[in-house]
């Protein structure tokens, strides 16, 4: 017997926690949307849910994923399927993953690559940023282009000079043209002419272990690309959102940035709040593990960071989830093992568990839970152009809706989570709060930390005009 999917939910008794306030509500649901938050004990619906003791937010947004993505020989190990899955599982609706389009290659073909592997995999909605590498033609034609087909942030980099780096002058005349149609400019802020002697010399001195990747890829060098990034945002008056800021010097910029009154934004992600440098110091293999860009810093930046999120500094918690499994890791970027530091393909995973440790420092008190809800759900969306379609629990969003429950405990091991990886950077962490259920637009997508079978049902998200958010 098929039982038809009810069209009308009411989730009562919840605490409804927004960016801004927390408030006992009820939550009632009519097919895709939300219809109207408030007391609604009266309420009709097909069926009810008591969500009494359980914090009742928005769906998450990670405007930061690799999914699916080649790299070297191989390719990120999540793609739009068990990636979107994981992301459910812990309280994420909707990703907005990273299209690129390589040299050579014009942007509207990069975008329909994305498009081919995220059609019919994906089970929460997506969108995408375009990550632009040359110029072939002018900025403004690309931007407007792009807009025109709901992607609305560019990712630049300052680094990866092989395959993705583009110039200063590149930077600026994409920010001039984003300025122009209201985009969002995303940079990777690491300056490439430090990080090429620090491993020219590491090399030279015969340092291949992977301690050796932290140490060519040093603080300054973010903090000196992002001067230069606010330089230029200043004189192009774009909006600036600077991705994985990693270290306390950066963030210190990123400060001076706004209080400027620049339009000038920064992520962090979990593996820079709770993962610290140390782990390179383990044996090589195990250390690979833990290679991303930027890399893990000392102990005293994650606490500046966590400062910084509390303050506004640092507006977005996005993820960078990027994995590779263990045997990737190893085999390097050429395959086959690789000799030293700069073969080892750089990422963590981390779609699936960044809601609940963010949610940690509630837990400690030392977050406002209406601040979790910001930096993960509301402000993303915002910034990104998805609100209030996303974000926001209020009539007329899409019924994205996570049912938190603050009492569930959950070790952050791999055999627990679904991202497609054997390995989890906090195999030693158990953390307290994990979503007991998640809906997007309506239909439940995870129970209890496990999937419900919804591939497919995710749907591209056109974007419109990015936000600025009000000076903190
Ligand atoms: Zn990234």
């Amino acid at each position: 017997m098929v039982v038809p999917e009810p069209q009308s939910l009411l989730i009562s008794g919840g605490e409804v926690v927004s960016s801004t306030s927390v408030q006992r509500a009820d939550v009632l649901i009519r097919g895709e949307k939300i219809f109207s938050v408030g007391a609604l004990g009266d309420a009709r619906a097909d069926a009810t849910i008591d969500a009494t003791g359980k914090l009742v937010i928005p769906g998450a947004v990670d405007v930061h994923t690799h999914l699916d993505m080649e790299v070297g020989v191989t390719r990120s190990s999540d793609d739009f399927t068990s990636g979107t899955v994981a992301a459910a599982c812990g309280g994420t609706t909707t990703v907005v993953d990273f299209a690129t389009a390589y040299r050579g290659e014009s942007l509207a073909e990069g975008l329909a690559t994305w498009h081919g592997k995220a059609q019919d995999k994906a089970a929460i909605d997506y969108s995408f940023h375009m990550t632009i590498t040359e110029l072939a033609r002018p900025a403004d034609d690309l931007v407007a282009e792009m807009v025109e087909a709901g992607v609305t942030s560019f990712k630049l980099y300052m680094t990866y000079p092989e395959r993705l780096m583009v110039s200063d002058e590149v930077i600026a005349e994409v920010m001039t043209a984003a300025a122009k149609h209201d985009a969002l400019v995303c940079l990777h802020c690491e300056d490439d002419a430090t990080i090429a002697a620090r491993r020219a010399d590491a090399l030279a001195a015969g340092h291949t272990e992977p301690r050796w990747h932290a140490q060519s890829r040093p603080p300054q060098a973010e903090a000196d690309a992002v001067l230069r990034a606010m330089r230029l945002a200043e004189n192009s008056g774009a909006a600036c959102y600077v991705v994985h800021l990693s270290s306390a010097p950066a963030l210190e910029r990123v400060r001076v940035a706004r209080e400027r009154g620049l339009d000038f934004y920064a992520e962090t992600c979990p593996q820079y709040l709770y993962l610290s440098a140390e782990r390179y110091e383990d044996v090589p293999a195990e250390a690979a593990r833990f290679v991303c860009a930027p890399p893990l810093r000392d102990p005293y930046h994650a606490e500046e960071l966590w400062e910084g999120l509390r303050r506004g500094h640092l507006q977005v918690v996005a993820t960078d989830h990027c994995p590779f499994t263990s045997a990737d890791k190893s085999a390097g970027l050429a395959g086959g093992g690789w000799k030293d530091f700069t073969q080892i393909p750089g990422g963590v995973p981390g779609i699936e568990t960044r809601l609940a440790l963010i949610y940690q420092k509630v837990v400690d008190g030392d977050l406002q839970p209406t601040e979790w809800v910001d930096r993960c759900c509301t402000s993303p969306a915002k910034l990104f152009g998805l609100y209030p379609r996303k974000g926001e629990l209020v009539a007329g969003a899409d019924a994205d809706v996570v049912i938190f429950d603050p009492s569930a405990e959950r070790p952050l091991v791999a055999e627990r989570l679904h991202m497609n990886v054997d390995y989890s950077p906090y195999e030693d962490v158990t953390v307290r709060g994990w979503p007991s259920l998640v809906l997007s637009r309506g239909r439940i997508v995870a129970r209890d930390g496990e999937p419900v079978e919804a591939r497919g049902r995710g749907r591209f998200v056109p974007r419109g005009p990015s936000g600025r958010l009000a000076a903190s």
